[in-house]
């Protein structure tokens, strides 16, 4: 049983573009901040060793947030190597050496997962599981069915508390906010309900393409890339229940009645795209069908949520990049002022980048003899300061054993029941030019709920109403 602070990090896919990208500085920056002292044992196949990792991990921290010279010596010194191929029990021996008196090791798998059962298969046989957590990357499976057999793998060798599904997203400030703002005020909670808020459409726009990973990205899609896990986990916390208390099961509790409440999608709650030229991307299939924009319309069967639409578009090539929320208020019972037509006359609004932004939009009355106003916003909240990683939050809580921040096997579950039945070419793929904001069947989508907020970073916190 893994209840105590894990005492070495094993770390398979060390040699990775994840691990390149945010788990090194993740580590430097833990070491730092959090007295991080445990081994990190990186595993790689035989053309690597000890050196060579160090330099990996070096070049890493250059490149992505620099070196902080004393912890990335640090960081060098509690590095060991372990040499081997996954499919090779020995590799899984040299691992039990290696780990020596450790008594509750954390296993990281930043790899494919294709290569989860083997990897969990051969700790098992080298008795390296024994007291053990484990940390596995998304795709937490590719639909219902193989999440559920990916489950099926990770129970039959660790109890669920010691399964850390990594979404990062999660450990974002921003996203944290999102909770902390709506359950450390009595300001929300009252109008939190189908009485007073129309409609809730949350934007994830990136002004970029696959970026070379076009090969990844054509197995996967907007879907399941961002929708399934990101877009639904910031939905979970703006619609959920108050938990209980703060610990990691109330609070997924809360995420699951959430997520058992959605409706499953029907093909015409949803608008698929493909920006043109994406097919010309390396590693794409010339046919490719992938979408790499998505609009969805969910409904929620609560006595709080009935009957209010949610939105969610995520996409490529868009004219910005960033990621917002928009809540829209029903508007006032009676039209006395003949200006207040907007469909958003009332608001809430939460960025949640590249700046952090919470704000509450209202109208006023302009100076002067006619009774007619301006919208303004509210700014409750606006920060461009540079947050915690959210990789050192996750990883240290998981070296903690703390599973608040990390997906529970339900709601993972749940969250695909939802989606399931329009994966794939289920749904036709609408071409759209890149800088603009996806296919125009998406704005039909939204039509009755006043239409999508297109973000504009200038000035920042400025909703487009
Ligand atoms: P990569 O393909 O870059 O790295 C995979 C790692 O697994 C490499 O270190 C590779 O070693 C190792 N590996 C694979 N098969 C074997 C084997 N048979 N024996 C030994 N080593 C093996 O993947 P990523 O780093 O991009 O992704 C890893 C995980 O993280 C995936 O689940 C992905 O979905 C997830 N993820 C990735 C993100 C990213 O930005 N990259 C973002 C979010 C999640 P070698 O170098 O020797 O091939």
């Amino acid at each position: 049983m893994a209840t105590a602070k894990s005492d070495a990090f094993v770390f398979f896919g060390a040699t990775g573009d994840l691990a390149y990208k945010q788990i090194f500085p993740a580590l430097q920056a833990l070491i730092r901040n959090d007295h991080f002292d445990l081994p990190i044992i990186g595993i790689a196949r035989s053309d690597w060793n000890l050196e060579r990792l160090r330099e990996r991990a070096r070049a890493s921290l250059r490149e992505h947030g620099g070196i902080h010279e004393q912890a990335a010596r640090k960081l060098c010194r509690l590095l060991q190597f372990v040499n081997g191929d996954y499919n090779d029990p020995a590799t899984f021996t040299q691992l039990r050496k290696t780990l020596g008196e450790a008594k509750h090791p954390l296993h990281y798998l930043a790899i494919p997962p294709s290569m989860f059962e083997t990897v969990v298969n051969g700790l098992d046989a080298a008795e390296c599981l024994h007291g053990a957590r484990v940390v596995v990357e998304k795709p937490f499976g590719r639909d219902l069915k193989s999440a559920r057999e990916l489950n099926r793998v990770l129970h039959r060798f660790f109890r669920e508390q010691d399964i850390f599904r990594i979404d990062h997203y999660l450990g974002k400030e921003p996203v944290q906010n999102l909770q902390y703002f709506r359950f450390a005020n009595s300001l929300l909670e009252p109008l939190w309900n189908r009485d007073h808020i129309a409609s809730m459409q949350i934007t994830m726009a990136e002004n970029f393409g696959v970026q070379g990973r076009g090969k990844f990205y054509d197995e996967v899609g907007a879907i399941r890339d961002v929708v399934q896990n990101h877009m639904f986990q910031v939905l979970a916390l703006l619609t959920m229940g108050a938990p209980v208390n703060r610990s990691a099961d109330a609070m997924r509790d809360e995420k699951l009645r959430l997520f058992r409440s959605m409706r499953s999608l029907q093909p015409g709650d949803i608008v698929r795209g493909q920006f043109e030229g994406y097919l010309k991307e390396h590693g794409v299939a010339r046919d490719s069908k992938v979408e790499t924009f998505a609009a969805l319309r969910i409904h929620m069967d609560t006595w709080r949520w009935a009957g209010v639409p949610f939105f969610i578009r995520a996409g490529k090539e868009l004219p910005v990049k960033c990621t917002e929320v928009l809540v829209r208020l029903k508007n006032p019972p009676q039209q006395i002022f003949d200006d207040v037509d907007s469909s958003a006359v009332n608001f809430f609004h939460f960025r949640l980048s590249p700046d952090v932004v919470i704000s509450l939009g209202a109208r006023v009355k302009q100076p002067g003899e006619e009774m007619k106003g301006h919208p303004v916003e509210l700014v409750a909240h606006h920060d461009t300061h540079t947050e915690m990683a959210p990789y050192e939050r996750l990883l240290g809580d998981a070296i903690d054993g703390d599973s608040t921040l990390f997906t529970r096997d339900d709601s993972v579950e749940e969250a695909w029941r939802v989606l399931d039945p329009i994966l794939g070419d289920r749904v036709p793929v609408h071409k759209y030019k890149p800088g603009s904001w996806g296919p125009k069947q998406a704005d039909a989508l939204i039509a009755d709920a006043g239409g999508w907020n297109n973000p504009r970073l200038d000035p920042p916190h400025r909703v487009n109403t």
